[in-house]
């Protein structure tokens, strides 16, 4: 077994936080183990509880819609993941010591995949990885570096089915992201719509 499969047997065991006693399934993340891009998401939702997936409810299908529309799938170009494995129960935000029991896994998810980009979606991924007093709304769209690595911080999709409004802006984070990869990844991705 190498040590991606270890890491997934060490999770899917896990019960460093009290998330492990209302959880259904823990969800690792999933992926291209190779990805340049890595999606990180907050938690797991109902759905991603009941499935042991990331993403699988009405965001995930949103999330997937533009990853496509980008030219990315999940199965060639991007693993997504999040900051927390368990399900809060009533998908509550996870707690400080929950989020800080969990990171070290999504440090080292992160260090093994290797991405060259990475996608914050929302406000828990973005203060769990970067910075707890940093504001998404303040921050989306604009390049960061983390571990030498570009991050580029937006909406989760969640929000963007809360609200219409944000689609136009989540929507141009994306293109950046699509025209870095571009200069970094390569320089003949194709995508339909950008
Ligand atoms: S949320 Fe993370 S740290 Fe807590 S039990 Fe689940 S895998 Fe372990």
């Amino acid at each position: 077994m190498d040590e991606f499969e270890l890491l997934k047997q060490e999770v899917k065991n896990c019960t460093k936080c009290d998330l492990c006693r209302t959880r259904t399934n823990v969800v690792f993340g999933e992926g291209f183990r190779n990805a340049e891009i890595m999606c990180i998401g907050e938690g797991p939702g109902y759905y991603e509880d009941q499935q042991g997936c990331p993403f699988v409810g009405k965001s995930g299908q949103l999330l997937d819609k533009i990853l496509n529309v980008c030219g990315f799938t999940r199965s060639e170009h991007v693993f997504i993941g999040n900051i927390v494995k368990c399900r809060p129960p009533n998908n509550r935000d996870p707690l400080p010591e929950e989020r800080e029991a969990c990171l070290p896994y999504l440090y080292k998810q992160i260090e093994l995949i290797n991405p060259k980009i990475i996608i914050l979606l929302g406000a828990t991924a973005l203060k769990g990885l970067i910075d707890p007093n940093a504001r998404i709304t303040k921050v989306r769209g604009e390049w960061m570096q983390w571990n030498n690595r570009l991050v580029m911080p937006t909406f989760h999709p969640s929000a963007l089915l809360r609200n219409e409004k944000l689609k136009k802006p989540a929507w141009e984070d994306f293109k950046k992201v699509v025209s870095k990869y571009r200069e970094i990844v390569n320089k003949d991705h194709f995508s339909e719509h950008c």
